[in-house]
This record gives structure tokens, sequence and C-alpha cells, in this order.
């Protein structure tokens, strides 16, 4: 492999997502969850039932979210929420985080979303789905919307072998979110993307190799998390019966994980987040202690610079390999 020899800019070593939306719209922007009372084709027996076995949706979003209060309710309590930590923040995005927030006909689409959009406070959406929640018709009605407002989808994606996903249960395949990806990159839509590390069957040089097949996609922003086993899932039960099938990672050799990724991945990737950070009351244990996501990504800094490397360092262009055809 060659060794790139840039750097992406004199002091970050791999390309953060903090600050992202100062330099793309002058202004900072505070995501607020809303639950929009959106069930999961993984859990109505549309693409399976019972649900990825590590899902408890309660461990993922926050109390002032909850489907038993409009929209606006929530968003009025997320504002407040965040009022104090986020002072400066110029405008907000509507976080449409739990379960799938496209599963349901465009008209229904429509309709839920049209108080949030109608709201002077909501600069923008960001809309967490399936890949195979997502068709042409839902991908260009967010086309046209993102003409006025910013839309940012962000699909589940957690592994990219198929095998993995029929083991958790995830009811979708990795074509299926190849090609979401793809159309809804292909309309210039800001696309992100969520992966997990530490799935059963999956050793640490697989995990790595997602790297290449994630930068092979038109890929905006990542965000990648460690398995946290969460209570009372399917996921707890199967730790408890063969733990040799996990690759549990300490936080220092998780932190040296993400750094051989990064080193593999297209440095132009956005990185949005590096760990997941359940609720400690909803997980199984809490082996890197209570260590908060802003001091993990100081280390993860300290431990590129040490190693003296950064995002794309190992990175192959399969276009800049390709053998130039004569024809
Ligand atoms: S993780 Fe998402 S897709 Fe899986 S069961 Fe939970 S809500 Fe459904």
């Amino acid at each position: 492999m060659t060794r790139h020899t840039f750097y992406l800019c004199t002091v970050q070593r791999y390309r953060s997502f903090t600050g992202y939306f100062i330099h793309k719209y002058g202004t900072r922007l505070q995501k607020v969850v809303v639950d929009a009372g959106f069930t999961c084709p993984n859990r109505d027996g549309t693409a399976g039932t019972g649900g990825c076995t590590y899902c408890d949706n309660r461990a993922f979003h926050p109390s002032y979210s909850t489907p038993e209060k409009s929209l606006i309710q929530q968003i009025d309590e997320g504002i407040e929420f965040h009022k104090v930590r986020y002072r400066r923040a110029g405008g907000y995005l509507a976080y449409f985080q739990p379960y799938s927030n496209t599963y349901a006909p465009l008209e229904e689409l429509r309709r839920i979303y049209r108080p949030v959009l109608e709201d002077p406070r909501i600069k923008g959406i960001v809309i967490g789905t399936r890949p195979d929640c997502i068709d042409m018709e839902k991908l260009r009605y967010f086309k046209d919307l993102s003409q006025e407002m910013i839309v940012m989808i962000e699909y589940g994606v957690e592994s990219c072998y198929n095998r993995t996903l029929e083991r958790i249960n995830r009811g979708h395949t990795w074509e299926q979110s190849v090609e979401a990806i793809e159309a809804t990159a292909a309309l210039g839509i800001h696309t992100g993307v969520h992966m997990i590390f530490g799935l059963p069957g999956e050793s640490r040089d697989e995990m790595l190799a997602e790297a290449g097949m994630l930068s092979r996609l038109p890929i905006t922003s990542l965000k990648m998390h460690q398995l946290q086993i969460v209570r009372d899932t399917a996921m707890e039960k199967e730790f408890a019966e063969k733990p040799g099938d996990f690759v549990t990672f300490s936080l220092n050799q998780y932190l040296d994980f993400v750094v051989d990724f990064l080193e593999r991945l297209r440095p132009d990737m956005f990185i949005e987040r590096i760990v997941g950070e359940v609720p400690p009351r909803f997980v199984r244990s809490t082996p890197w202690g209570l260590i908060r996501n802003v001091e993990i990504l100081r280390l993860l800094e300290k431990r590129l610079e040490e190693r003296d490397t950064f995002q794309g360092a190992e990175y192959v262009n399969p276009k800049e390999n390709a053998i130039p055809c004569n024809h």
C-alpha cells in the first residue's frame, strides 16, 4: 500500500464533523431529537419480528422526546434542554432519530414532517432510517425539500457483511445499503451512515476491511459505534452464551482500531462520531467507565499524533489504481 504524504490540514488528523455547519452554513446548528412515532419493518413483521438483536430504542434517545408529545412540544423541550450547553447555536436541526423515519407512505411522511418544516427555529432535518425504507419517490421529496432547508439522511448500515446482518436479524442486506446510499448521494442529498464494531462473528480484520468497502461509496459522513450490550436484548443472551464470538475492545484497543480504520478510509469522509453513548442504566456493563465522548475524541487525536498518522494514510483509491483502457 502507498502511504499518502498529505495531511488533511495542519492541525487535524481526521475529518471531524465538528465545525461542519459553521464552515458550510456560517452558523452553529444543534440537533434536537424528535420521536414522530414511527415503528420499523423489522418489528412489525414486514422484514422481520423482534427487531435487531441489540436494539432497545429507549436506550438510544433522550427523555424529552417521546411520541406522546407533539413534535413542536418535543422541539420546545429539546431547545430548553440544550440551551445552557449550546448557547451559541444559530438554529436547530430536527433529528428524527428513533426507529425508521421514512417507514410510511409519502403522503403520511409529508403530514408528519409538516409542523416541523414550518417552525422558523428549524433550519433543517436529519432523518434516521433503514436502507430498505427508502425509494425514489421519497428521495425526490427530500431532494425538493433540500432546496429550502438542510436535509441529511442517515442510514443504519451497521455491517457490510450479509452473514452478520442475518445473525443480528437486521432484515436487510448490504446490497440494499449500497443501493440506498448511491441513490441518495446521486440526488445531492447529504448521505450519512451508521456502523457498529464488535458485532458477533466479525474479526478485527473483517471490521477493518469495511473501511475500504465504505470508501467506495459516496458517503458524506460516518458515525461509528463500539457494540454496547444493552440489557434484556437478544444480544445480551447471545453474548452470555457465546462470548468467544465477539471481539470486545478495551478503550485503548478501540482507539488503535479506530486509528487503523481511519487510515484505510477515504480522506474526505466526515467523521461524525467514533463511539456510542448508551446511558449506563441500559447497558450490561461499562467496561470503559463513565468516560465522555469528548474525552475519547481527545484521546483519539493524541493517539493519531503518537502514531504520526491520519485519515486516509493507507487509503487506496481504486480509480487511481485502475489500469488505463486503450480503446
Ligand atoms: S435498530 Fe432500528 S431497525 Fe433495528 S429493530 Fe431497532 S428500530 Fe428497528
